[in-house]
């Protein structure tokens, strides 16, 4: 992809601190130009069953509207003793209008009402990341980390579930108690992304 100077391409995420991280990351592997997604598309409804149905849902939307090569991405959190939720509900867990801090309460509450309720709380979080061609071809790629939910929600960094989230290898602190370049260094979207990047690469 690297003929002809960088490549253009059209980004579904429109919160502005994690398209700078997705610039970022995709930068570190090859030219790439992001443009924000034109305010006139409208935003897709993540009505797929799997991460991977809604990152090309999203990413398709948009290079059909745009014509040009588009990204979009999918996290959920799997917790295990929860059968693998909220997994790709984890933006709605507590509900469609659900807070960060909504989700966060159901998520402890839901853990403390088990009958272990202090025993394995294994969980990680998994992300797709997907580039929809304007010739109907696509290249994707997931990326995880795996962890543990904590006790108690901890530090004010990151968002979603990131104070509850304790990557392993990382000293016991959760996501929310790291500087985003440690974060990002190790995340689910950080490796999905930079994997995309090499498929791009190559391509
Ligand atoms: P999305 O697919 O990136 O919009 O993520 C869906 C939901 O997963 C978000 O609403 C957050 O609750 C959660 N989430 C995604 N990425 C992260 C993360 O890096 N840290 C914590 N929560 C996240």
């Amino acid at each position: 992809m690297s003929e002809g100077g960088p490549a253009r391409m059209v980004l579904a995420s429109a919160n502005p601190d994690k398209a700078a991280e997705i610039a970022a990351l995709l930068s570190e592997v090859l030219p790439v130009e992001l443009v924000p997604r034109p305010a006139e598309v409208a935003e897709v409804i993540e009505d797929g069953d799997t991460l991977l149905e809604n990152a090309r849902l999203k990413a398709r939307a948009l290079t059909e509207a745009t014509g040009l090569p588009a990204v979009a991405d999918d996290t959920g959190l799997e917790v295990d003793a929860l059968g693998g939720a909220p997994g790709v509900y984890s933006a709605r867990y507590a509900g469609e209008d659900a807070t960060y801090a909504d989700n966060v309460t159901k998520l402890l509450a839901a853990l403390a009402a088990l009958p272990d309720a202090g025993g394995a709380r294994a969980a990680r979080f998994r992300t797709v990341a997907l580039a929809a061609f304007p010739d109907g071809t696509e290249l994707w790629a997931e990326g995880v980390v795996e962890g543990a939910i904590a006790p108690d929600a901890r530090g004010s960094g990151g968002f979603g579930y990131d104070p509850v989230f304790v990557p392993a290898g990382g000293s016991d602190r959760t996501f929310a108690e790291m500087a985003p370049q440690e974060k990002h260094a190790i995340s689910h979207r950080g490796r999905a992304f930079r994997s995309l990047a090499e498929a791009l690469a190559a391509r």
